[in-house]
């Protein structure tokens, strides 16, 4: 099946009815970089910049923050990378830096907030990554956005280096797009102030889903209880979708979703045209692509969404369909 998956490389992911889907990749080190050219990929949809920190022994420094990142834009050589800010707190921890004892840290003092209330990480980071782009252009997403003001805050942050940068003559990005990843579910009632402020927005569905149901993703009693395949997360999926459509912006989905064929052919059909998914899923899911009349699911997928009639989920329906066309 690998050499199979092999051969769709140079095919551009498009449906039997003529529906383009843009494959990009998650990655977060320098070893999951050869993978943009194993499989084709559009570009790096999610860079986690949380790794290199998780694998240190000590804090890296900007400059080593910088090196990192222009080896990954090297990689990508002009294909589109999505830096992520650091996502730290909650299941992510750094063994040099003093944990915190928090009740919840899912909920707690982590990503963006720890960003926000101790800029200076945050600012080196932004730095290294603008250096690093230098001349090229750079994406950016903060993690754990829960208001639209916290957007504004770290886009000030971001505008404030940019400033420094051009004050002392460094060379700056040839264009700067910054967004959120939208996981924290009370942006769904903030959607039009949100895509109003932001570039494009990426899904970081491992959250939002956990957040959504109050179910903690890591913990085996309760991470498979409620299916991302049912309406209300479906629906909750399809509203940031509509939404980036309302706008004109572009957004993508990155959580482990995207990267099961079946929950990748459901995203298409209420709307995701941008997929970002573990290296190992890009070949299954680009040959379901490649394989789907995506009308025919986006009729079935409809009318089981409105609600008419309660279903506790469509993945029955989905597998029928998959089985038999
Ligand atoms: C997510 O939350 O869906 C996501 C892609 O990010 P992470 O898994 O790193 O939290
Ligand atoms: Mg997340």
């Amino acid at each position: 099946r690998l050499e199979q998956y092999a051969a769709l490389r140079d095919m551009p992911t498009v449906t039997r009815d003529g529906v383009a889907i843009d494959l990009h990749l998650n990655a977060g080190l320098l070893v999951d970089l050869p993978h943009i050219a194993e499989t084709g990929a559009s570009g790096i949809g999610l860079f986690r910049t949380e790794l290199q920190f998780m694998i240190a022994s000590a804090f890296p420094r900007t400059n080593e923050q910088l090196k990192l990142y222009r080896s990954v834009l090297d990689a990508a050589d002009g294909r589109p990378v999505v830096f992520r800010t650091l996502d730290i707190g909650g299941d992510k921890v750094l063994p040099y830096m003093r944990a915190i004892e928090e009740e919840n840290p899912a909920l707690g003092w982590r990503a963006i907030r720890l960003g926000l209330d101790r800029p200076g990480l945050l600012r080196s980071q932004v730095r290294a990554l603008l250096r690093a782009a230098n001349g090229r252009e750079l994406r950016l997403i903060f993690p754990m956005v829960a208001a639209v003001e916290e957007f504004d805050k770290a886009r000030h942050i971001v505008e404030r280096e940019l400033t420094h940068l051009r004050r002392h003559g460094h060379g700056l990005p040839e264009r700067v797009l910054v967004g959120v990843m939208l996981e924290v579910p009370s942006l769904l009632f903030q959607l039009d102030a949100l895509f109003e402020r932001i570039d494009f927005a990426s899904v970081g569905s491992n959250d939002l889903v956990q957040f959504l149901f109050a179910a903690d993703r890591g913990n085996p009693r309760v991470a498979d209880r409620f299916d991302p395949l049912s309406p209300a997360a479906l629906n909750a999926l399809k509203a940031i979708a509509d939404a980036a459509e309302r706008h004109g912006k572009q957004v993508t989905l990155c959580g482990e979703l995207a990267s099961r064929p079946l929950e990748a052919l459901a995203l298409a059909a209420i709307g995701y045209r941008k997929l970002s998914l573990s290296p190992a899923a890009y070949g299954p899911v680009k040959a379901m692509f490649l394989d789907l009349d995506l009308g025919a699911v986006a009729a079935l997928v409809e009318p089981l969404l409105k609600g008419e009639t309660h279903i506790a989920s469509l993945r029955p329906h989905l597998k029928a369909f998959a089985e038999t066309t």
